[in-house]
């Protein structure tokens, strides 16, 4: 847990580019974008995937985070992608249970 790059984020280990933050919940831009606005949301307890998560109040609040930082960031009207990459074939290459929220450009579908 202490070696995991998000961990050190909610620790303030390292600084996230912030752009949402509550007592369980942190919102940061993606530094490596794959669209114009292209921000992570996170749960400050480290729940390393999706397959882990038990806590329902928790999910519906990461959801509701999702939305919030979409209409904060100009996406509600166009619509914008939500994702949760789990495990190796999900895609999932930081083992701490983030929701990537990606819009500004029309998505393709289906994911490669
Ligand atoms: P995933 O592949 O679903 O695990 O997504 C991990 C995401 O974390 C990728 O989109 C990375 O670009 C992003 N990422 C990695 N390091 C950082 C960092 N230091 N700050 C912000 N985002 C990061």
């Amino acid at each position: 847990m202490a070696d995991c790059l998000f961990y050190k984020m909610v620790h303030g280990e390292i600084k996230p580019d912030t752009v949402f933050e509550n007592d369980r919940i942190l919102a940061f831009r993606d530094i490596n974008p794959q669209a114009p606005v292209h921000v992570l949301i996170i749960p400050k307890r480290h729940i390393p995937t999706l397959a882990e998560l038990d806590d329902g109040q928790l999910a519906g609040e990461l959801m509701l985070a999702a939305k919030d930082v979409a209409e904060q960031e100009g996406l509600a009207t166009d619509g914008y992608r939500t994702v949760i990459n789990c495990k190796q074939h999900g895609g999932q290459d930081v083992y701490h249970l983030h929701l990537h929220v990606i819009g500004g450009r029309r998505m393709c579908w289906p994911p490669g």
